[in-house]
């Protein structure tokens, strides 16, 4: 149940918001089809094709997009061509395939470097996702520099990934866990941030947008912080990559990483971005073929990175797949898909705002893509249904986030979470269908 003494109101909010006029127009007839840059909204919804199935014989709308995104043709395609045309181990084989498999592993890789402004392709790890990645870090990285008493810095926007890792390896240690507090909007206090390093402080981890608030992050000024401190720090992408453009180079992050599934890519494949020297200075993480120069019986004497963290037959086919949706994304480029996306967010503040007994959860004036409600007098579970009758996918529940949720007072919301594909008319559609579900309730 919600709640009666929360605090953050949706509909004062949405009223302190500077909506832009554009999407409303578009609804009345009055403006141009909406694009997405150059794109039509029609031709990119076009692309996905699961965007036209029927749940519980309505027209499907995705709005649980912070949990998976779906693909697009172009990736699926790309995954077909490589089973067809590609399918080999890389890196080892002396014929064909080996070649053309290894070059389309190679090509995402670089790809992929370009998209975060990394340095290089020597950069780029290729993990199963984003807990992976962290946890690749905590354990290769951050454990060896342990000792008791000292102390990792994490922020209470963090989910269970960026927290449950670094619980294991300070029990593992005797180091401590430090977290920074958010404000009422469920923004980081930068100034209680920084007030929790000190000579023990040895690693910091935050991520860039919160997946149940949406919050996002001052992760430039609060790297910033931590090198001032002469400490190393990792930014957590899983929520922000597909939304805005990120450059690890101008943010400064020593690590950084990503999952494929939540940029329209494959499952099971995800980004570890490291700097050259953490990469080197880190311990290997798994043993085995691939990540090694040399084995005897005695010692074994290692590739560099990123070799050296790949021990195995990497994920071939979906890290190539993973490149293709870079591309997909690339064309039409980040800044028209944040520049969109934060229009239809402030559209669904104001829809959503004028229903009676929602609050919104998370109303810092720095927000991508989640619009995380509770309704006065309803569990969460019970709107998901009702949406879901109404072929609306949302998420409800503690979004793998509980210590965020409990900040304000909450076990779980309902969380409509928005991509570029997503429509103006989607978002009326949820509006709508909450009204009918307060109406029919009362
Ligand atoms: N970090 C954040 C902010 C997330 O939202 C998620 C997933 O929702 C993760 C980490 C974990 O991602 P994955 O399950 O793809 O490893």
């Amino acid at each position: 149940m919600i709640p009666e003494n929360s605090t953050s109101d949706f509909a004062s909010y949405a009223k302190k918001t500077t909506l832009f006029p554009s999407l409303v127009e578009q609804r009345q007839g009055r403006g141009p089809i909406p694009r997405v840059g150059e794109a039509p909204l029609e031709k990119i919804r076009a692309d996905f094709p699961i965007l036209s199935e029927q749940v519980e014989g309505r027209q499907l709308v995705w709005l649980d997009n912070a949990a998976t995104t779906h693909r697009p043709k172009q990736v699926i395609d790309r995954l077909v061509h490589y089973y067809t045309h590609e399918n080999s181990n890389v890196h080892r084989g002396a014929h064909t395939l080996a070649e053309r498999s290894t070059d389309a592993f190679e090509a995402a890789r670089e790809k992929i470097a370009r998209f975060l402004g990394a340095p290089g392709a020597n950069n780029i790890v290729f993990v199963r996702g984003t807990t992976e990645g962290i946890n690749l870090i905590a354990y290769a990285y951050v454990k060896p520099l342990l000792r008791p008493g000292d102390e990792i810095i994490l922020t209470l926007l963090e989910h269970h990934a960026n927290i449950v890792p670094w619980q294991l390896v300070a029990q593992e240690t005797g180091a401590v866990l430090r977290v920074a507090p958010v404000d009422e909007s469920g923004q980081i206090i930068l100034s209680e941030y920084a007030k929790l390093f000190n000579s023990n402080t040895r690693f910091v981890s935050m991520t860039q947008v919160s997946n149940a608030l949406g919050t996002v992050a001052p992760v430039q000024e609060m790297v910033a912080i931590a090198h001032g401190f002469g400490v190393r720090a990792c930014v957590d992408g899983a929520q922000s990559v597909s939304h805005m453009p990120v450059n690890v180079s101008a943010m400064d992050a020593d690590f950084f990483v990503f999952s494929g599934h939540k940029i329209f890519g494959p499952n099971g494949i995800g980004v570890l971005y490291g700097k050259e020297d953490v990469l080197d200075a880190a311990h290997p993480w798994q043993g085995g073929g691939s990540m090694i120069s040399d084995v005897t019986f005695e010692r074994t004497l290692y590739q560099k990175a990123p070799q050296k963290c790949e021990a195995g037959t990497p994920n071939v086919a979906d890290a190539v797949g993973l490149g293709a949706a870079i591309d997909y994304v690339s064309a039409i480029g980040m800044e028209n898909i944040a520049r969109y996306e934060h229009e239809l967010l402030e559209y669904g503040i104001r829809e959503l705002g004028v229903i009676p007994g929602l609050t919104l959860v998370g109303t810092a004036a720095q927000k991508a893509s989640v619009l995380s409600f509770v309704l006065n007098g309803h569990e969460n579970e019970e709107v998901g249904r009702y949406l879901n009758r109404a072929g609306i996918a949302v998420r409800a529940g503690h979004h793998c986030a509980q210590p965020i949720l409990r900040r304000f007072g909450y076990e779980g919301t309902v969380r409509p979470s928005l991509a570029f594909y997503n429509t103006p008319g989607e978002i009326e559609l949820l509006a709508r269908t909450l009204h009918e579900f307060v109406n029919s309730s009362l």
